[in-house]
């Protein structure tokens, strides 16, 4: 949601390709929108209201999404964004949950139920994502 002045598009070169810099590292690197992501990127409603954020982050249905996953640069690969914003029964958020799965909370029943998650959902399961998912709302986390 912050990244918008260290992911930085210098030239668009075709509809969805775009010759980018990673401020941080200085690194250019180019940059195609996934095929499956080019209805969300072409919505611009969202992007134009949060000027801070990524030029390549768009909202899907309750989450939020890179839609440039294939060619990130390695930095994003390896933190990823917050997917997930998780909620207690009562509307307070008590983490986050990033594309890696990883888990940022110091709520202990949130902990708690995300530790019983992974011994039955595997990261490299590619229903990881919904599953988690899945699972915390079972315990009576509200997703995000
Ligand atoms: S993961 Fe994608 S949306 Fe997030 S900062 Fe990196 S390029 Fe932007």
């Amino acid at each position: 949601m912050y990244l918008g002045d260290y992911i930085v598009i210098e030239r668009q070169i075709a509809p969805f390709r775009f010759e980018c810099r990673s401020v941080s590292t200085g690194t250019p690197f180019t940059a195609e929108v996934d095929d499956d992501k080019r209805h969300l990127f072409s919505d611009r409603s969202w992007i134009d209201r949060h000027p801070t954020a990524c030029w390549f982050l768009r909202p899907d249905g309750d989450l939020i999404r890179c839609t440039i996953h294939r060619d990130s640069p390695a930095q994003c690969k390896f933190y990823r964004c917050v997917m997930m914003r998780v909620l207690s029964s009562t509307g307070e958020q008590v983490g986050t949950i990033t594309e890696t799965l990883a888990l940022h909370s110091e709520d202990p029943a949130l902990r708690a139920a995300y530790d019983d998650a992974l011994w039955v959902i595997r990261d490299t399961d590619p229903e990881a994502e919904e599953r988690l998912q899945e699972f915390l709302i079972s315990r009576g986390f509200e997703i995000q």
